[in-house]
């Protein structure tokens, strides 16, 4: 049995819908549906997603979203109208939602809509059954995904027969639509292809599988045939947006190998996600920017136990999360995403954890971006030596170099308006032989 997640751009439209149907009617084993929201159309399209976003926040701020549903009631009625099947397929099922998000639903709701309509059209139009996954997966804290989801949605699945199922939301153990974060319903299929343990996962976008660097920004890039489960994640971690990063864990405790495929090309092969590679090496290098660095030192740090704790639980309280850290002698420097302090006093944090602390130097700067040499043994094929050396012939100055704690990624800090820059020059260089 195959799952296969259709991403944002594979549903946008009803063309693109009907070259899901193609995919699906030529191999008997996909019988097994997960679908996005529609997505965009042409570059400057509105996401539907982003759509139901802005109307909730209206309604949060008493204004009538009726102009922009209306948006959204015909990209479904465009998408029905070509799918052969009519407005009367979907206008039922768009009014109660507009009713609810008028009626002050919330954020979760809307967003949630933009699948849940979506795939109730799909459905329809390829005579599959419908999932509703509010009645079976339940996403707690943190998009924690509760164990029962699996056992939930087995148990409205027969053998033999076909379904369509929305990505993105399910309920919270209370009983809420509960959304997972942005391009969750990668999520969503992974649950799916857990739950009745599915041969392969296929999750079919826009691109020929996972390259190795955003194919929109970088020309050397080439797509990688196999990845470990472990690299993928990292290579997310680290700005691949292509698959989310949350979405390994269903599958990776019990094998289900990832096939992501071109759903515009579905004669590629695409990249396989399972296994470790044989060959060691940098396979991809991914930049992730919007970040800043604060940078703490005082004389015998280290000697004082449980400083390092303190800081970060009082950062913490100011709503910052690190994502890397890096040690020095007597010093500390800390990578977070800017975004996190966008609402704060930073001048008033900095002077409160300088005297708390009684540290000799604080420093907060803002414009970092992070580039992940991601692969096999990257330490042991001292890739990362061309790499640097790269970055000094192109004049991009590293804020900071780390092999990190995994073995699989090399850190390098980069002044943001240098990450594409650093991602082409670096893959070319490692890449292009
Ligand atoms: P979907 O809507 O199908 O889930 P996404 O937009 O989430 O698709 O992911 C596909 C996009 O990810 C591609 O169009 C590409 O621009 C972007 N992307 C970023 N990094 C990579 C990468 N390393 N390999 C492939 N695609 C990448
Ligand atoms: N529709 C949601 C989003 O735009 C989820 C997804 O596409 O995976 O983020
Ligand atoms: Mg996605």
């Amino acid at each position: 049995m195959k799952v296969c997640k259709f991403g944002g751009s594979s549903v946008a439209d009803a063309s693109q819908i009907k070259k899901v149907k193609a995919i699906l009617d030529c191999d008997k084993e996909r019988t097994i549906v997960v679908v996005s929201a529609p997505g965009k159309r042409f570059s400057g399209d509105e996401k539907v997603t982003d759509m139901l976003l802005s109307c909730a926040e209206m309604v949060q701020k008493g204004i009538s979203s009726k102009d922009k549903f209306e948006e959204v009631k015909n990209r479904y009625r465009d998408i029905a109208e070509g799918l052969g099947l009519g407005r009367d397929a979907i206008d039922g099922d768009l009014e109660i939602v507009y009713k609810k998000i008028e009626s002050g639903a919330g954020r979760d709701y809307a967003a949630s809509r933009g699948e849940h309509l979506n795939a109730k059209l799909i459905s329809k139009y390829l005579g599959w059954n419908y999932i509703e996954t509010e009645e079976c997966i339940v996403i707690g804290e943190n998009n924690k995904i509760d164990s029962e989801s699996y056992s939930n949605l087995a148990s409205l699945i027969e053998n033999g027969k076909k379904y369509v199922i929305p990505g993105f939301y399910g309920r919270s153990p209370s009983g809420e639509v509960r959304c997972f974060s942005r391009g969750g319903s990668d999520i969503t299929g992974a649950i799916a292809a857990r739950a009745v343990m599915a041969d392969i996962y296929e999750n079919w976008t826009d691109v020929s599988g996972v390259y190795s660097s955003d194919p929109r920004f970088v020309k050397s890039a080439h797509v990688i045939p196999a990845l470990s489960y472990k690299m993928v994640r990292e290579l997310s971690e680290v700005g691949a947006s292509v698959f989310h990063e949350e979405a390994i864990a269903p599958v990776v405790e019990v094998n289900i190998p990832i096939n992501i495929r071109n759903t515009n090309c579905p004669e590629d092969a695409g990249t396989i996600i399972g296994k470790e590679p044989e060959e060691k090496g940098v396979v991809g290098v991914s930049a992730k920017g919007g970040l800043s660095k604060i940078y703490v030192r005082k004389l015998m740090f280290f000697k004082e136990s449980g400083i390092r704790h303190k800081i970060l639980s009082l950062m913490h309280i100011y709503g910052i999360k690190p994502c890397y850290t890096l040690y020095g002698c007597d010093s500390i420097s800390w990578y977070f995403e800017t975004k996190q302090i966008e609402n704060i006093d930073t001048d008033e944090m900095c002077s409160r954890i300088q005297s708390e602390f009684s540290l000799d130097e604080i420093e907060l700067k803002k414009g970092f971006a992070v580039v992940g040499l991601v692969g096999k043994g990257v330490e042991e094929t001292m890739e990362y030596v061309d790499a640097l050396d790269e970055l000094r012939k192109n004049n991009i100055e590293p804020s900071s170099v780390s092999l990190g704690g995994s073995y699989t990624t090399f850190v390098i800090g980069v002044p943001e308006e240098r990450k594409l820059d650093a991602v082409n020059c670096i893959s070319e260089r490692l890449f292009i032989k």
